[in-house]
């Protein structure tokens, strides 16, 4: 038995851990343990206390360029961390990515709820990716169409969860800068900074500012940032719920005619801060992360989430969708 690696910081193990650092070796532990679960970073699951299958860490290397005019395509393997990448990309001059600096994990598992913060979504970026298919080991191009990106989701998240491997990740970049300022809080951030010509890499410096001032760093406290995705409605219910809570705020989202809900803010109004289930408990500071107080099980969490889900719905009407996918419990 062998610990699994998770920044909730949870006890959990499994038959094998095993670390896959190219193709061939991830087609052979593939083929002896199809069931296989692949992680990155661990940040954003919750872990039962153990699993009976065995668990591959990407860990492949590499990344490279390619130029096009003012345009270039970045393409990473899976198991680079994200936030390396985004700085890498910086130091290059290759921007795009900036608003997604400090997003913990792996660029494997980026694609899987299309990351997302601060107004830009890895989906703007994405050229292509390619996959492993765990039934028979074949490599696959995906273009970006062909994902089924949405908001903190997929189609490897959703219905094709399980049947690819992530092997490395396309994006398209470019050596203009593109600032994507429509955030409030990287605004105020860029004034206190006293920055007067915004560059990409100031926006970078605000958004880990911001990031670091508002969520707990799971070295520290056990977290996996959102528990929970916002929850996007039509403009009926979204007005119903609006009525019924106060200063609930509401924005356009995708497809047309829907709107998107603060759950953090359902949240406070229906839960209060002050939730808990044994070691689990609610993040004062953004009551859509729950945070492991010391010795928290997964088991605590998806307890303590069923309870907000429940006060939201008794309150407001509205579901609550996790946001990490939950293994062995
Ligand atoms: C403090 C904090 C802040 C966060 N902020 C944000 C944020 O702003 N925006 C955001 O979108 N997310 C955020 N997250 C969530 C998390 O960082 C991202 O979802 C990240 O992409 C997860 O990467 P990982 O490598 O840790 O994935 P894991 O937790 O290891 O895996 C997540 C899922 O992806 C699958 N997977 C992993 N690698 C592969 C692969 N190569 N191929 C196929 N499937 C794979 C796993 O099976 C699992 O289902 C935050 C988390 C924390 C702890």
């Amino acid at each position: 038995m062998t610990d699994i690696p998770n920044t909730l910081g949870v006890p959990a193990t499994a038959d094998q851990v095993v670390e896959v650092a190219d193709i061939d070796q991830l087609r052979g532990v593939l083929r002896s343990a199809p069931d296989a679960l692949v992680l990155g970073g661990g940040s954003n699951v919750v872990l039962g206390r153990h699993l009976q299958q065995t668990v591959v860490l990407m860990c492949n290397r590499g990344i490279s360029v390619a130029a096009d005019g003012e345009m270039v395509e970045v393409t990473a393997a899976a198991g680079e961390g994200w936030h390396r990448l985004v700085r890498h990309c910086l130091d290059c001059g290759y921007f795009g990515l900036e608003n997604l600096a400090l997003i913990p994990g792996s660029v494997g598992a980026a694609p899987l709820q299309n990351i997302g913060a601060y107004g830009v979504e890895l989906a703007q970026r994405l050229v292509r990716l390619r996959a492993l298919r765990v039934s028979d080991g074949s490599v696959r191009a995906f273009d970006a169409s062909e994902c089924g990106f949405g908001y903190r989701d997929s189609w490897f998240k959703s219905a094709g969860a399980g049947q690819y491997v992530i092997l490395d990740v396309t994006l398209r970049l470019s050596t203009q800068p593109q600032l994507v300022l429509d955030y409030p809080d990287i605004l105020t951030e860029l004034s206190r900074m006293g920055v007067k010509r915004t560059r990409p890499q100031d926006v970078a410096r605000a958004v880990i500012r911001v990031r670091r001032r508002k969520l707990p760093d799971p070295a520290k406290v056990g977290n996996v940032g959102s528990f929970f995705k916002n929850p996007v409605v039509s403009r009926d219910v979204a007005q119903h719920v609006q009525s019924l809570g106060e200063g609930l705020s509401a924005h356009a989202a995708e497809p047309a005619g829907m709107v998107k809900l603060s759950a953090a803010q359902l949240i406070d109004q229906a839960a209060g801060k002050l939730e808990t289930h044994g070691g689990a408990a609610v993040w004062p500071r953004q009551p859509l992360v729950l945070i492991n107080q010391g010795k928290a099980t997964g088991s605590d969490f998806v307890a303590l989430a069923e309870k907000i889900q429940a006060k939201v719905m008794a309150r407001f009407g509205v579901p609550l969708v996790l946001e990490p996918r939950t293994y062995g419990l």
